[in-house]
């Protein structure tokens, strides 16, 4: 096995495969910016260099400087957690060229799936069905023409976005034009890019996914579905494993579609495929995510397998021992996004000091985070704090279990989202599992200015 890994990101992920590691046997190195000094990966990591300022441009997106850091400590293997550079093709082919194990997929597979028009077209040619839309659209025109074939609502993706941003609605004719130039505008800026194609806009349906293993020998394991339907602003907020809306045929479709997806692209590590799912047609392939998900603890919960500990294994070369029939999905596990966010004041950002932080326990409770009492929030970073995942018997002792481990939740001095939570687990849409992913604009906009167009 590995004896040294650098962790090439912050947070509460950085802390998880710190935590991976240690109990792997594996010393751990952890690079931060100097806005991090304090952060909880630098204190558990067994070594930690600063490689930079506190903008992620300076620091943790700086691939020289992360490189750097692997070779003059000697680290056989980089984690790059989610978000920052782990899915970067440009970052793994570095690694490679420099001897260090990526652990993730291939700098190929990266590229491909990462161009979500890519993705489109190789997941044609396996077969999955994909949401009806086009290929990168050269100019309005084109987009004109093309979205009265489909029909609206349509969006505008960007072929580069990502977490939840570079997507567009647009409900009719008039409004195409205005918002794909600025959707270009803001491609361009946001990912270096302007690549934009359309796709129908679904309404009424849940975003499930897949949760795969692939090791460097082929074999492919899919871990249970997740639904993730409970979005604001297209960004997960509550995820649950497995789906209410899912019954034993429908996820034995799944693991097929899934499978022969992952097979076809010659894929290895964890990865995630993303469908819409209107519980008639049958599931359509929206994107793969090439990475660790944030929201993989409801299927560790479920499956009692540890993604990270399978990830650094799967990157040393082992194959994976279990099999499909092996997987077993037990009991109901849900988890809450905890964002330093002011729901009353348009979800602000919060950043400042936590003065009060009690986290709650007990059976089946899960806090995954990296702050602590006194811990100050950089304005730099992403706004998640921690999340929080309960597993039970049942999907309804589940929801009590969260609404309980909510209400002993205390984190004092910043604003944050866990009202916002308790209020969707209380929605007696959500509670009947039959919501979709227009549930939480629902909730919380007025109708005049909801994006979904129910
Ligand atoms: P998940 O499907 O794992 O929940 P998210 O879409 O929430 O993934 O993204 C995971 C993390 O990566 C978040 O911190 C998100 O902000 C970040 N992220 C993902 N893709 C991009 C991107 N293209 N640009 C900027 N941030 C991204
Ligand atoms: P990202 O890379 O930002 O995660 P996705 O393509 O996964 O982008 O889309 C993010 C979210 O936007 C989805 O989870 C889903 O809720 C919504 N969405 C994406 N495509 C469609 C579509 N064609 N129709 C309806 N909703 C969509
Ligand atoms: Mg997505």
């Amino acid at each position: 096995m590995f004896r040294k890994i650098l962790v090439a990101n912050r947070g509460e992920i950085a802390v998880r495969i710190i935590r991976a590691c240690k109990e792997m046997g594996i010393l751990t190195v952890a690079v931060f910016s100097t806005a991090d000094r304090d952060a909880l990966h630098v204190s558990l990591a067994d070594e930690s260099y600063c490689i930079g300022g506190p903008s992620v441009t300076e620091s943790y997106l700086n691939m020289g400087a992360v490189i750097t850091a692997a070779v003059v400590t000697g680290s056989e293997a980089i984690h790059p957690g989610y978000g920052l550079l782990s899915e970067n093709s440009v970052f793994a082919a570095l690694c490679d060229q420099c001897n260090i194990v990526f652990i993730g997929p291939s700098a190929e597979s990266i590229a491909m799936m990462g161009d979500k028009n890519e993705a489109r077209l190789a997941m044609i040619k396996a077969n999955v069905p994909v949401i009806p839309g086009t290929e990168i659209l050269a100019d309005p025109d084109e987009a004109e023409r093309r979205a009265c074939d489909i029909g609206y609502p349509i969006l505008i993706k960007a072929r580069s976005g990502g977490g939840g941003r570079g997507i567009r609605l647009v409900k009719a004719k008039d409004e195409l034009r205005r918002n794909f130039q600025a959707a270009a505008a803001e491609a361009e800026k946001a990912f270096g890019d302007p690549g934009l194609y359309l796709e129908k806009y679904l309404t009424g349906v849940k975003h499930i996914e897949m949760q795969i293993l692939a090791d460097k020998s082929g074999n492919v394991i899919c871990l249970g579905e997740r639904d993730c339907s409970a979005q604001r602003r297209n960004q997960k907020l509550m995820e649950e494993s497995p789906s209410v809306a899912i019954d034993d045929a429908a996820r034995a479709e799944l693991v097929g579609i899934t499978t022969a997806a992952v097979k076809s692209i010659g894929y290895h590590n964890a990865g995630t495929i993303e469908y819409l799912y209107d519980g008639k047609d049958g599931f359509y392939f929206m994107e793969m995510n090439t990475r660790l998900q944030v929201e993989h603890p409801v299927t560790e919960m479920v499956t009692g397998i540890d993604l990270v500990q399978w990830q650094i294994r799967i990157a040393y070369g082992l194959v994976i021992p279990f099999t499909q029939q092996d997987i077993e999905l037990k009991g109901h596990a849900i988890e809450c996004r905890i964002n330093a966010e002011d729901p009353e004041h348009d979800f602000r950002p919060q950043c400042g000091t936590i003065e009060t932080l009690h986290i709650p326990g007990g059976p089946g409770v899960r806090f995954d985070s990296a702050v602590y009492r006194g811990y100050a929030i950089p304005p730099y970073y992403d706004s998640m704090i921690g999340k929080l995942i309960v597993h039970s018997g049942s999907r309804s002792e589940a929801l009590r279990k969260m609404h309980a481990a909510l209400c002993e939740l205390v984190i004092g001095g910043i604003a944050h989202n866990a009202d916002l939570q308790r209020r969707i687990l209380k929605d007696k849409r959500f509670i009947s599992g039959k919501y979709d992913t227009g549930l939480i604009s629902s909730m919380i906009l007025k109708p005049e200015v909801r994006t979904d167009v129910k």
